[in-house]
């Protein structure tokens, strides 16, 4: 196996269908090995394992979660690593939500997984995922120490006037209902690689964040701690996305309801799937998006407004929650690969001291850079984010302190 294994940390991202892992090195960040279980629970399953310069391949049906992540221990050993008999250091688990609970990186035992699976009913389609995913890789690793890793830790503090929604306040506190804020650990981690390009303190920098992938979500950062983000007491709010809406009038569901007779998981399922680029033109991958508009599709160029729309609609708002701004940085797989999209969320804002330049902005790279003019008063950077890698970190670390 490339690198002493025992310094190394598998990173398991586990969604209702399917489950991406990563085997890395939290130190030096390289990877030995990774890869993709696709369409559990579906006839055409499969999965994709890439490992010392080789990629193996399994097609055929996988029932659940323990099954595929069985089969992707197999591939491990095809490749030459021989996971369960190397001593890897840590699983690091993707969880989404956290609630109130959980605001750090947490060593998982029986009640810690009791307590995640509990955090379920506030987020149906991913909690259960994850813990299908501890469930699984506890068994298969049962000596190796697990932690999970939460994607609203980051948001934990965000003020009371951030979070606090403006409904019946009984109901809220009984049913746990606030801003919690998704895709934390992109936002922690591109955020201090922020302050390291501007080669300052990370409590000192002010700054913006775009996270624009799949999910898209915003965050306004002062010193280092969040004071707003989009996403809310689900990952549906906010920012349009590939197939969520981002913000609606919540008028919208009763409405629904009542007059196209949908029942609840019908609008579950309308805004988590449906919705956002896809409701609008058909398509959630942005590259597509990209090439029906050149294509003259008018559906999809309404669709790229509206998103353009409420980035910006973020960007005014964060602008003045928080006065000084340092650094716009945009991250994820839209907004590390879209001059588009840059360009135009941030045109015609030269009087609020945010310049693009065009030749940086449209230049390739796959490293952290500016792409702001010299006299930009804001920098305006692109970040890659690398959420694995923060999980491996953290995971590491939680287990390095507990000895
Ligand atoms: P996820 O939320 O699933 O992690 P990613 O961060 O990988 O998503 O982002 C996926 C999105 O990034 C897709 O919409 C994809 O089309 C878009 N994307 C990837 N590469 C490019 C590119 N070169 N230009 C525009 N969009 C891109």
């Amino acid at each position: 196996m490339s690198g002493k294994s025992d310094d190394l940390v598998l990173v398991i991202n586990s969604g209702s269908s399917s489950i991406k892992y990563q085997l890395l090195d939290p130190e030096s960040s390289a990877i030995a090995a990774s890869g993709m279980v696709d369409r559990i629970g579906e006839p055409n399953s499969g999965i994709e394992h890439h490992a010392e310069g080789r990629t193996v391949e399994h097609h055929g049906p996988i029932a659940d979660h323990t099954t595929g992540l069985k089969l992707v221990f197999d591939m491990f050993a095809e490749t030459g690593q021989d996971l369960a008999g190397a001593g890897v250091r840590a699983v690091g688990h993707r969880v989404v939500h956290g609630g109130e609970v959980f605001y750090r990186p947490t060593l998982i035992d029986d009640s810690v997984l009791a307590a995640i699976s509990e955090l379920s009913s506030l987020a149906p389609l991913h909690n259960p995922a994850n813990v299908a995913g501890i469930v699984s890789a506890r068994k298969l690793l049962p000596d190796v120490p697990q932690v999970a890793v939460f994607d609203t830790a980051f948001f934990h503090g965000l003020p009371d006037a951030a979070k606090t929604y403006a409904i019946d306040a009984k109901v809220a506190a009984a049913q746990g209902i606030r801003k919690y804020g998704f895709h934390g650990t992109s936002h922690e981690y591109v955020a201090g690689a922020v302050a390291r390009l501007l080669d300052r303190d990370r409590l000192e920098v002010n700054q913006i964040v775009f996270h624009l992938g799949n999910g898209a979500s915003a965050s306004a950062i002062r010193g280092g701690h969040p004071i707003d983000t989009t996403m809310g007491l689900t990952p549906l709010e906010g920012l349009v996305m590939g197939t969520r809406p981002g913000d609606l009038d919540p008028g919208i569901v009763p409405h629904l309801m009542r007059s196209a007779h949908l029942d609840i998981d019908q609008v579950d399922e309308l805004l988590n799937r449906h919705s956002g680029l896809k409701g609008l033109s058909g398509v959630n991958d942005f590259r597509e998006l990209q090439r029906l508009i050149d294509a003259g599709d008018d559906a999809s160029r309404l669709a790229y407004e509206v998103y353009i729309h409420r980035l910006r609609r973020y960007l005014g708002a964060y602008l003045i929650e928080l006065d000084r701004v340092d650094a716009i940085t945009f991250t994820a797989g839209v907004g590390e690969n879209s001059p588009q999209v840059r360009a135009d969320a941030l045109a015609g804002l030269s009087r609020f001291g945010i310049e693009v330049d065009p030749a940086l902005n449209t230049a390739k790279s796959r490293v952290a850079r500016h792409i702001s003019t010299p006299g930009s008063e804001i920098a305006v950077l692109v970040v890659p984010t690398n959420e694995e890698l923060a999980i491996a970190r953290a995971a590491h670390r939680i287990v390095a302190a507990d000895g």
